[in-house]
């Protein structure tokens, strides 16, 4: 099967959260399931092309694309996926890539990323290469689906071509307004009250891709049954109505070559479930560098997070001081919105002997704090899937979650009924429901023996993308199977 991926991230080229490891990872798991699979991504000024070994195709230089009434041109780039033959073509277009960062609130948002969907159809025309399927992720190349069926309707290369459009997170769903339908080069007859296009008065990427796909899909099965409530559908859940018999969630997996304590170069040492006197040193070599004092039967809680609202860590807020006369030590990477990066800022200056705040992106030290602490907090909100809880079932480092999403998919709560709990979850999204948890968390870690099982349970599990890489191809057989003309 011939499949076009395109995302708006991709490790190890660029990544701001679940997406980029995702496609870094899917990929390569549906290449070793015999699929034909090429990658397309934007090439940001932050993708070093020396140092991934890319290179630039000659003929595909200074291809023109008409956005609105501007002609702008880009180029591509190619290279492979790092310890793969996948393909991966990069979209060089500088006026709108080289930013700061791969999202912006620039005006010109709609534009960047209409050109980018244009561009890889374009791309796929010059390489006369036909998918099967282009698998689409959120809202950056939600309007793939839509150009193929409007604007490139005539070309035959398209004519056995389906899509499967992945929602990552149904709270960014590219609005922009109106005056984005010509930039796009669409029509305005689909924009209307309640039309194709039209959503809450803007033009919705996201809308009009769950509309003209085959077939959707998010990244775990609560967060399918989720999105399509009031509660959680951010306003989305009308439109998903109309597509419920083509909606599946299927669970992300994890890139066991990045991401494993017996391989991971980013640790001081290595370890599995038979050495996990390892594990004890890298945490207190990651206290060294904290400059906390180490102490056995002091457990660590480790937080790695973008700081949104979406993450539940204001729950923190009004039961901190109540939680902090806890025994533990809090270790923190993130940033985001300023009123958490404050929070933990002062939290870390009232508590210096308990608490330490690296504010940044920093993937060395998420892989270090991964493996050196010995619980992972993520009280989120809503969790379309959620990685490090799997990251860290699989180090021994053991999630304390909010039951939602995909953090309800894969951590069970432990508790005096259920032995075989993985980890630790709430279900109320309360102060108080968060801070019993802690606490029961922390009660437990005394009890060594008890501990342990609950580490060895998350060691042992496969969060692998391979079952779930079966999946997708099922859902691209759907997709063929659901092919509107
Ligand atoms: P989301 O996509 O909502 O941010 P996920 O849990 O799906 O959440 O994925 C987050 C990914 O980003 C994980 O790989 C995590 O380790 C990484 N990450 C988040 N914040 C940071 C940070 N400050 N530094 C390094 N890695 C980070």
């Amino acid at each position: 099967m011939k499949i076009c991926f395109a995302a708006s991230e991709c490790f190890p080229f660029v990544k701001t959260g679940g997406l980029g490891d995702v496609a870094g990872s899917l990929p390569k798991a549906l290449a070793e399931e015999g699929c034909d699979i090429r990658v397309f991504v934007p090439l940001y000024s932050g993708i070093k092309t020396i140092d991934h070994n890319l290179n630039l195709i000659d003929e595909f230089q200074d291809i023109p694309v008409n956005i609105g009434d501007k002609t702008v041109n880009f180029n591509v780039w190619y290279g492979t996926l790092p310890e793969s033959e996948v393909e991966v073509y990069f979209i060089d277009c500088p006026v709108y890539f080289h930013r700061e960062t791969p999202y912006t609130n620039d005006n010109d948002e709609d534009e960047r990323f209409i050109l980018f969907q244009i561009a890889v159809i374009e791309t796929l025309q010059r390489l006369e290469w036909s998918p099967d399927i282009i698998h689409c992720n959120d809202w950056q190349t939600a309007l793939i689906p839509v150009f193929l069926k409007i604007k490139y309707k005539w070309d035959k290369l398209f004519e056995n071509t389906s899509v499967l459009l992945s929602i990552h997170n149904i709270g960014y769903q590219g609005r922009f307004s109106s005056g984005s339908i010509y930039n796009s080069g669409l029509s305005y007859e689909l924009y209307y009250p309640e039309g194709p296009f039209e959503l809450d008065s803007s033009f919705c990427f996201l809308k009009a891709g769950i509309l003209f796909s085959e077939i959707i899909s998010t990244v775990s099965p609560t967060y399918a049954r989720e999105i399509q409530t009031k509660q959680f559908g951010a306003g989305m859940e009308g439109v998903l109505e109309t597509r419920k018999d083509d909606i599946y969630g299927v669970l992300n997996g994890i890139d066991t070559n990045i991401w494993n304590p017996k391989t991971d170069s980013y640790i001081p040492f290595r370890y599995t479930s038979r050495s996990l006197k390892k594990k004890i040193q890298c945490k207190q070599e990651l206290l060294k560098g904290a400059e906390l004092e180490f102490n056995e039967n002091t457990p660590v809680i480790g937080i790695i997070s973008r700081f949104a609202g979406q993450k539940g860590f204001d729950l923190l807020f009004p039961v901190i001081h109540e939680m902090m006369s806890l025994n533990f030590q809090l270790l923190i990477l993130g940033s985001g919105e300023d009123k958490t990066e404050n929070f933990f800022r002062e939290l870390a200056l009232a508590y210096p002997q308990k608490v330490n705040t690296y504010i940044g992106y920093n993937n060395k030290l998420a892989h270090f704090i991964t493996a050196g602490s010995d619980m992972f907090l993520m009280p989120s909100k809503y969790e379309p899937c959620g990685l490090n809880q799997m990251y860290s079932l699989n180090y021994g480092t053991v999630p304390i979650v909010r039951k939602t999403g995909g953090l309800a998919d894969t951590v069970k709560d432990y508790h005096e009924f259920n032995e075989n709990g993985n980890g630790f979850s709430f279900k109320d999204d309360t102060p108080f429901a968060l801070l019993s948890t802690i606490k029961r968390a922390v009660d437990i870690f005394g009890d060594k023996k008890t501990w342990k099982k609950i580490m060895l349970k998350g060691m042992n599990e496969d969060f692998s993308w391979k079952h779930s890489a079966k999946l997708y191809i099922d859902l691209y057989k759907k997709a063929q199977a659901n092919h509107i003309i």
